[in-house]
């Protein structure tokens, strides 16, 4: 049974939305979770590679949906120069490769234990907005529409989120902005169960990059992203087509699926009266990496702190809200902007380039796996390549 009133109404199961759900519930407050697909978590629209503390910080890891872990990365250039790094996952941008249905029925899971009330199959169509004021969302369940109230509204809507935009908020993308994908499930026991491989080139994924990450059981995700501004490449089935024959020729394919990416500076305007906006929705992914699964459950783990601050205090205005987004940008700005920066540069670079970047760095024995590792020696052995970004790494 719904009730017409809660304290807060999270709009997306998605991992932003029962990490917020979540946080808000283990706080006392009255909550409610809408998703408007039948099944949370499915169908897929991830590579589903995400680092293993990250995980770790949100949820107790689970061999139900943990299909692969990678001891490693290797990124191939346009010309086949490989750059390796091994070793122990600990910061990571891929650790775990997870199976998404599993992990997000997991996450809401989490969040109905902790008191919060999820409606599957129910979609908001819009706010309810009083003197400039967002006081609740419609939704539409079943073909039956009814309101619902909320001292707060959370907009974990994904990448096509509308309710920012019925807020009055600017979260849209332009074409260079956001990478188009295309992703194949491969059945393919040649695949390298233990790496997590990158492709570059104009050839490959113009503006973007490819991926192979295995999945277990002679299984990988096989992908890639197009950036919308190179929109008169062609769709990105095509590249992907052309991927597979090159590299998996042999691969049988078990599900498709296409999807976008933000890939835009981190932007402020997140919050407004009585609203806050998490996860893709916020435009909070990895503008280099294309990663959002992690930025979504951290940036849902504050919003609900302070979401539920605000509401036992009294005050939803956008003033009080605000320390989300500053306590978000504290956390995660600064390298979503340099991420941001580095993928702007590189995008401007040849393949000839990019090649000579790769050679730069072939040898190195790199000591740790987080991106910027790499990024540092790629600035030390570049420096008039890559100037531009050296006051950022
Ligand atoms: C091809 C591809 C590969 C990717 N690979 C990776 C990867 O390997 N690692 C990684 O970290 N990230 C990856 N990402 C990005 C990652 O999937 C997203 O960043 C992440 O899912 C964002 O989480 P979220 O909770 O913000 O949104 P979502 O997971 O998109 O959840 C939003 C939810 O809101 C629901 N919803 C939308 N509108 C409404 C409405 N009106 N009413 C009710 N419900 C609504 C949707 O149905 C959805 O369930 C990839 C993305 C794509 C497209």
């Amino acid at each position: 049974m719904i009730d017409t009133e809660y304290d807060v109404v999270v709009v997306g199961a998605g991992p932003g939305g029962s990490i917020t759900a979540k946080n808000c519930a283990e706080r006392g407050m009255k909550t409610l979770m809408v998703e408007k697909r039948q099944m949370i978590g499915d169908p897929v629209r991830c590579a589903e590679g995400i680092a293993k503390h990250t995980v770790k910080k949100h949820i107790e890891p689970n061999p139900r949906w943990i299909c692969a872990e990678a001891k490693g990365f290797r990124i191939f250039s346009p010309s086949g120069i490989k750059v390796e790094m091994v070793g122990e996952f600990e910061s990571g941008e891929v650790g775990y490769v997870l199976d998404r249905k599993l992990f997000d029925r997991a996450l809401a899971h989490e969040a109905a234990r902790s008191g919060a009330t999820i409606l599957v199959k129910t979609r908001a169509t819009g706010l309810l907005i009083e003197d400039g004021k967002v006081c609740g969302v419609e939704l539409e369940h079943l073909g039956k529409k009814f309101c619902v109230r909320a001292k707060v509204v959370v907009g974990a809507d994904g990448v096509e989120s509308k309710v920012g935009r019925w807020a009055g908020m600017n979260t849209s993308l332009k074409p260079k902005d956001i990478e188009t994908c295309a992703q194949a499930l491969v059945y393919d026991p040649s695949t390298d169960q233990e790496f997590c491989e990158f492709y570059l080139g104009r050839e490959i994924a113009p503006g973007g990059y490819a991926w192979i990450f295995p999945k277990g059981e002679g299984c990988a995700n096989v992908g890639l992203g197009i950036l919308g501004s190179f929109s008169d490449a062609g769709a990105p089935f095509n590249y992907l087509n052309n991927f597979l024959k090159k590299y998996l020729p042999n691969a049988k394919i078990l599900e498709i699926i296409v999807g976008g990416v933000p890939v835009s500076k981190p932007t402020d305007g997140i919050v407004g009266e009585g609203i806050v906006l998490v996860g893709d929705a916020a435009r909070q992914s990895d503008p280099l990496t294309g990663g959002g699964i992690g930025n979504a459950m951290e940036a849902g783990a504050i919003a609900g702190e302070v979401v539920s601050e605000a509401i036992s205090e009294g005050d939803t205005s956008a003033e009080r809200l605000r320390e989300y987004e500053e306590r978000w940008f504290k956390e995660m700005g600064k390298r979503l902007m340099r991420n941001w920066l580095v993928k702007e540069h590189i995008i401007s670079l040849s393949d000839e380039e990019l090649d000579k970047l790769a050679k730069s760095i072939a040898d190195v024995k790199f000591k740790g796996l987080q991106l910027y590792e790499l990024l540092k020696h790629l600035v030390r052995r570049n420096p008039k390549l890559l100037w531009k970004l050296k006051g950022y790494i």
